[in-house]
């Protein structure tokens, strides 16, 4: 009796502990779906779907809206497959667990979007660019937070509870995979952009119906993190799947993008093993989704010492080797904004790299259009243009030109910095893209967009949620789609193109103003330093002169007196 007694206060307890609603932690906390559901509906920082866009194109092959319904359900069946993952289903912890990792998945991409996205090429180029090793204590503690439940150990070991992010709900996603802009179908150029991958690779198809992008970019990992979960068959069915129902060939259409971590130049026996392992990894998780071509960053020279030509080699030879040991992917090199030993920043870096791999039908190139105008290749006027196209094709080749990432710059010309703008924005402006896609060259390459998303009211100022999460619009990288495909045969002389032009570089005219000033800024200090040091070295010169001066004539006067007649 007393055991029965003892019992039933048991479950009354943990009724209790499972009906209180945590304020660290909701999800967990929320014992019904449904209220999970209210609250993301109420949080979405979806932007509505521009109607200009759903009204302009006439309804496009297998992505109309008549068709997503049937794509929807689809989805939705997928969803509920890979939410009874048996690994997921065997325990209630377990189910959590990986419930948090994907949710990491998906804000590491986010973050990776748009502005931030920014952020993280200048860190990883000023990381690659320093030779520093991430701190293992920080590598293990982002992996211990990220593989954990969501709690974290103090140093007294107690456990704090972190807020828990919120798992997307069906209807969210759904929302996600209605297209806010149909695709055009039959364009003589493959405009799409850099969409998501949270969740798993098969997102990133619908991702891109959703922006009415005709050729996409995507992660196939995390590109922050060295250790990632293989990629799972079933992901890999369902992006075979859903390239197929929406008309991708995943052969020319798709170009993942290669981790920021990796350094395929760097010498360190350790360092060169954990790069190429994760470069191959990514290019066998290619050959799984039949995917042809693999863009990635070339490295940098610093464990040479700045030796370019030897970072070159080394390089080279781990390309070389990836290339034996799979047999379709082919390889891209992107050029790179930053100056100094990162490699890429030239256009003979590429060359010489191309010329040291083995089988040439497996290298290419991915040309940013931004990192090349910071680097100082000019694509501004239709004079310019034509020179620098004319230097890449002494240089490289425009047979190695396999895929654009189309960027406007924040930076000014020859700037060397890495900071990319939606298209018109920036220091390239829009007479650059209007060079660009009318460049017969370029049709039937993927173009992928990797401009900034941040959602702005009116006056520009970023949009935050209650939380204060920066909103991304989706919308912008749709406009930006049908911007480009309608530059092809505008007159540049005609006033729809004027006013486009005007207005475009107006809306970033405050962001060139402020990197116009702080790149000054920079450059004065810097000169400022240099004559500093010029100064006083030119001090330092004029004393050691006058001291031997002194020494001189001391010593001149010692042998004056010694050839002086003493007698
Ligand atoms: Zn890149
Ligand atoms: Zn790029």
């Amino acid at each position: 009796m007393a055991r029965a007694r003892y019992l039933h206060k048991r479950v009354i307890v943990l009724v209790f502990k499972f009906s209180v609603p945590c304020q660290d932690c909701k999800v967990l906390a929320m014992p019904k779906k449904k209220a999970v559901r209210k609250v993301v509906e109420e949080d979405s920082d979806l932007s509505p779907p521009p109607d200009d866009l759903l009204k302009e194109e006439p309804a496009a092959n297998g992505v109309s809206a008549k068709t997503t319904k049937k794509s929807r359900k689809r989805k939705v069946q997928v969803e509920d497959d890979l939410d009874e993952e048996p690994k997921v289903k065997s325990t209630r912890a377990k189910k959590q667990k990986v419930q948090v990792k994907e949710e990491e998945t998906a804000e590491t991409v986010a973050k990776v979007k748009g502005g931030r996205k920014r952020k993280v090429e200048v860190k990883t180029e000023e990381a690659v660019e320093t030779g520093v090793k991430p701190k293992k204590g920080k590598k293990h503690k982002a992996e211990v937070e990220s593989e954990d439940t969501g709690e974290v150990r103090g140093e007294d070991n107690t456990v704090e509870k972190k807020p828990r992010r919120k798992r997307k709900t069906k209807e969210e996603k759904e929302a996600e995979a209605m297209p806010i802009a149909a695709r055009t179908i039959g364009h003589k150029l493959l405009i799409g952009a850099h969409v998501s991958s949270a969740g798993g690779v098969h997102n990133s198809v619908v991702n891109c119906v959703h922006i009415g992008g005709n050729a996409f970019a995507l992660f196939l990992k995390s590109q922050r993190k060295w250790a990632n979960p293989p990629l799972a068959d079933e992901h890999c069915t369902s992006f075979h799947a859903n390239c197929k129902s929406h008309s991708y060939d995943q052969a020319q259409h798709v170009i993942p993008h290669g981790s920021y971590l990796v350094n395929l130049a760097h010498t360190d026996g350790e360092r060169t093993k954990q790069a190429y392992e994760a470069f191959l990894d990514d290019l066998k998780r290619c050959e799984r989704l039949g995917i042809k071509l693999y863009n990635f960053h070339p490295g940098a020279a610093n464990s040479t010492k700045g030796d370019r030509q030897a970072a070159i080699a080394h390089l080279a030879s781990n390309v070389n080797r990836a290339h034996s040991e799979t047999s379709t992917v082919v390889t891209l090199l992107e050029n790179m904004a930053a100056g100094g030993n990162i490699l890429g920043s030239t256009l003979e870096d590429l060359r010489d790299i191309i010329a040291l791999t083995d089988n040439k039908d497996r290298v290419g190139v991915c040309l940013d259009t931004c990192h090349a105008f910071a680097a100082g290749y000019d694509l501004r006027t239709p004079e310019a243009y034509e020179a620098t196209m004319k230097t890449f094709e002494e240089t490289v080749g425009f047979k190695y030109l396999r895929a654009v990432h189309m960027n406007d710059s924040k930076a000014p010309y020859d700037s060397h910095r890495d900071l990319h703008a939606n298209i018109g924005t920036g220091f390239l402006g829009l007479r650059a893209f209007h060079n660009i896609v009318n460049d017969s060259r370029f049709q039937g390459l993927p173009i992928v967009l990797e401009t900034p998303i941040e959602a702005k009211d009116e006056n520009g100022v970023p949009l935050k949620d209650e939380k204060g999460k920066e909103k991304e619009d989706k919308g912008i990288w749709a406009r930006e789609i049908k911007l480009l495909e309608s530059l092809v045969g505008m007159d540049v002389e005609s006033d729809e193109f004027s006013i486009l032009e005007k207005e475009l570089a107006k809306k970033g005219e405050s962001e060139r103003n402020r990197l116009t000033e702080q790149i000054d800024r920079k450059r004065n200090r810097l000169t400022e330093q240099i004559d500093r040091k010029r100064e006083k070295d030119e001090k330092k010169a004029k004393s050691s002169r006058k001291k031997k001066g002194q020494q001189k004539e001391e010593l001149n006067g010692d042998s004056a007196d010694e050839g002086s007649p003493l007698r």
